[in-house]
């Protein structure tokens, strides 16, 4: 439990985020409520997501798409460029779901419980939204705050079983007249000043309640659960090349990358994956490969380039390689990270 009165250690840190806070396009002045569009579009982009990363994204998608009724409209293959590059695409997707589920009842609802019926939106979002947006007294919980909240009360319990405990103790904190401003204080002790690593608490306003810092047991807190190895899969990329372009596939709609503009690929599995050509057509494997890691695994993909003879009908390419078309550069930029990383390559070995 807290070493100080919940009462105390909200006081200080509103005081500290009052004294000076990360000013962000997202963030409305302190004391004032946000836009519900702006808060959702900016919190789903930073699951998973360096704040840096983000500011480009964000501010694209406002200029294009400034009201949820807009993107909602949103053309999908745009939507998804546009998010190309930012990662976990199933978040892009769900994005759009979630835009024209709140278009259609006109308007976003204004509590957690009503905010978690929404497609795509977890726990820590909903209560985000609820708390900046329309001054909910809720409490968000990311895994920064979870880990201010174990050294804060120097927790030893393992992660996930923490996250419940961490729950209520925000809960406990999270003050009735400004939980907007509570929730994204304490996201920002934990992103700037409680560092997974070398935690700053000479900085911090909850230094002399902190019960890890007292104890010397700050970065073992929160306790984590044994690492499993990521597995790590082999497969094949294809640079199908024409003088009309290069060959372009969409992804299925559901699994990784779903939904993107792709070079065409073969399976990526665990063990050894021969690059396997399809069609008569000779293909070069270039000499280095892409490496790339998602959340679940890490992937080696071989790069083969295959030149298409002018004239060849599109059928046969598609038989060979998967329906799709022949891309220019607009089309390539929209790719996912990984087929950049194969398309950087083949440009550098031409
Ligand atoms: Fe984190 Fe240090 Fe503050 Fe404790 S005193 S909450 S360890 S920054």
């Amino acid at each position: 439990m807290f070493a100080l009165a919940p009462a105390q250690l909200t006081a200080r840190l509103l005081a500290w985020y009052d004294a000076g806070h990360r000013d962000l396009p997202w963030r409305p002045a302190a004391g004032e409520r946000g836009d519900p569009y702006r808060v959702w579009l900016s919190e789903v982009m930073l699951q998973q997501t360096t704040v840096a990363a983000v500011l480009p994204y964000y501010r694209a998608f406002l200029a294009r798409w400034p009201t949820v009724e807009a993107l909602a409209a949103a053309d999908d293959a745009e939507a998804m460029a546009a998010w190309a590059g930012l990662g976990y695409y199933s978040r892009a997707r769900n994005l759009l779901a979630c835009a024209r589920a709140v278009a259609a009842r006109g308007g976003f609802p204004r509590t957690e419980a009503e905010l978690r019926r929404l497609p795509g939106l977890g726990p820590y979002t909903a209560a985000a939204v609820a708390a900046i947006a329309f001054g909910e007294a809720v409490a968000a919980v990311d895994g920064n705050v979870e880990r201010v909240l174990a050294r804060l009360t120097d927790d030893a319990t393992p992660l996930p079983a923490f996250k419940a405990k961490a729950r209520a103790l925000a809960q406990a904190l999270a003050p009735a007249d400004r939980p907007g401003d509570f929730v994204q204080a304490s996201i920002d002790l934990g992103a700037t000043v409680c560092r997974p690593r070398n935690p700053d608490c000479l900085l911090c306003p909850w230094r002399d309640a902190c019960r890890a810092r007292v104890a010397g047991t700050a970065e073992a807190r929160p306790v984590r659960p044994e690492k499993k190895g990521r597995p790590h899969r082999l497969g094949t990329v294809y640079w199908v090349w024409s003088d009309r372009g290069v060959w372009l596939v969409r992804r299925p709609e559901k699994g990784l990358l779903g939904g993107m503009l792709a070079l065409p690929t073969g399976e990526w599995r665990v063990g050894e994956v021969r690059p396997r050509l399809e069609g008569a057509w000779a293909g070069i494997t270039l000499n280095r490969s892409v490496a790339h890691v998602f959340t679940h695994f890490s992937l080696d993909l071989a790069v083969v380039r295959v030149h298409i003879p002018h004239g060849t009908p599109e059928a046969e390419v598609a038989a060979g390689f998967g329906e799709g078309f022949w891309g220019g550069a607009a089309d390539l930029d929209g790719m996912p990270s990984v087929m950049q990383k194969a398309r950087k390559l083949v440009e550098e070995t031409r």
